[in-house]
């Protein structure tokens, strides 16, 4: 029997967004200024939305020795777990540049990200609206599991 897995999304123009997503989107925007990316020249910001309006900013970091490098979502997201303990992310916002210019595709986050994304809804019972950002438009899922439908669980 084959079956399948549908993924509600929606696809818009940034500018569609609601007042509160477009300023999400601009801090991830600004935390691509502090990405250490000198081996790749890709700079991804993301920008988490905290319950209590709390906003929270990482970048990718790379290193020398290639696999010691994080993703600028694992590095938020273990930087919330480590110091906001109890609350809540609502939204996040993924932006990256490449050139010096947005990439014009969205940015989604890789397998790994995913995954912690996923592990951190499960911990806060609560889902990650996420907000994927290209130049002008966004992909926007209610839940990170939408990115990963078959999810490892232990
Ligand atoms: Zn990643």
């Amino acid at each position: 029997m084959e079956l399948k897995h549908e993924i509600p999304y929606r696809h818009l123009p940034i500018a569609d967004l609601p007042e509160a997503d477009r300023s999400l989107v601009e801090f991830s925007r600004q935390a691509c200024g502090t990405s250490y990316s000198p081996y790749s020249g890709f700079r991804v910001g993301a920008a988490a939305r905290l319950d209590d309006g709390t906003i929270l900013t990482a970048s990718n970091q790379e290193s020398e020795v290639f696999p010691s490098g994080m993703c600028a979502e694992r590095i938020l997201l273990y930087k919330f777990q480590s110091d906001f303990a109890g609350r809540t992310i609502t939204a996040v916002a993924v932006s990256a540049r490449q050139n010096d210019a947005p990439t014009l595709r969205e940015v989604y986050p890789c397998g790994g990200c995913a995954q912690v994304f996923v592990d951190t809804e499960k911990r806060q019972g609560a889902p990650i609206r996420l907000i994927l950002c290209g130049a002008e438009s966004c992909t926007v899922v209610d839940t990170a599991r939408r990115l990963l439908p078959f999810t490892f669980e232990l």
